[in-house]
């Protein structure tokens, strides 16, 4: 008789090299890993992320958005760093060619297939709440689908506006959406805790109209015209869906697409 060696249980996760680290601040860093072939994701999506482990020991996963578009070549992300939090004390350390592992769903709200058809997309998000939106403004068919797309970025610090530089700069150049960037994105960041151009939280510039005043536009959303996607902190995401309620918008899913769209990307 011969007996039949055990099988070998497929792994759950993508194993992936680090690409590069970017360190903003204290608290926030970027990073990009290895895409691998057979990875499928829609602009938006989020996956979990994890750290590999010695002796066998379950890794602690988080849920990341993809910051990078679903034609790039890497995966990008962009981490918050928690002092002691059970991933990102680890993750904030990693350098390139570490190996970081990674789901092998992803999923997710905050995509194209999830809102009806309108004439202005708006991506709200606060701090990391920002990572979606570097992904959705880097589809071509995020700007074949909208005339206008309007990246709403709150943060506490003025240091806090990571990729501020390539909202106002480098989308520009890119070879795929640069010229549509140009002409149908507007950057439109706000700061709470310091003195700054456009000041304060994103919700309190909706409310008092400064938004739309600053913007050239009629004042409030409208169910006919915008579209929104909103991601970060519980409050300003309840706040903001209370408000686009109010206009009328009603919130989608994958299975009912809809006016807006949210995710809660962490909470607190
Ligand atoms: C759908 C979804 C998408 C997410 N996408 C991202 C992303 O793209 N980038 C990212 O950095 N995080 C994202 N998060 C949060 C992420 O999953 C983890 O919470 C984060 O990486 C911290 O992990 P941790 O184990 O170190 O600490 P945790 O134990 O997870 O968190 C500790 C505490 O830190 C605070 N916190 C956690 N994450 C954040 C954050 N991003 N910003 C501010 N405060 C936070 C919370 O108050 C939390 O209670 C997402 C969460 C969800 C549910």
């Amino acid at each position: 008789m011969t007996s039949l060696a055990p099988l070998a249980r497929p792994s759950p996760f993508h194993e992936e090299r680090v690409l590069w680290v970017r360190h903003w601040t204290d608290s926030l860093f970027s990073f990009a890993i290895t895409r691998p072939e057979d990875f499928r994701f829609r602009s938006g999506e989020f996956v979990m992320i994890g750290l590999p482990t010695e002796g066998g020991a379950k890794p602690v996963l988080r849920a990341y958005s993809i910051a990078s578009p679903n034609w790039a070549e890497e995966l990008e992300f962009y981490s918050i760093k928690v002092p002691d939090g059970p991933l990102t004390s680890r993750l904030q350390k990693i350098q390139a060619g570490d190996t970081v592992l990674m789901g092998k769903k992803p999923t997710g709200t905050l995509v194209l297939d999830a809102l009806t058809g309108g004439e202005r997309l708006w991506l709200i998000g606060t701090g990391t709440g920002l990572a979606p939106w570097l992904s959705v403004a880097r589809d071509p068919d995020t700007y074949q689908r909208f005339g206008q797309v309007i990246v709403c970025h709150t943060v506490r610090n003025v240091e806090d506006l990571a990729y501020r530089d390539f909202w106002t700069r480098e989308i520009h150049d890119d070879p795929l959406i640069g010229d549509e960037a140009k002409r149908q994105l507007i950057y439109y960041p706000t700061v709470t805790r310091e003195p700054f151009e456009t000041p304060g939280r994103i919700t309190d510039r909706i409310k008092s109209g400064a938004l739309f005043a600053d913007l050239g536009l009629e004042a409030g959303f409208s169910p006919a015209t915008d579209r929104v996607m909103l991601c970060g902190s519980m409050a300003m995401i309840k706040e903001a869906g209370d408000l686009l309620e109010t206009y009328g918008l009603k919130e989608g899913s994958n299975a009912e697409p809809g006016d807006y769209v949210l995710e809660r990307a962490f909470v607190g």
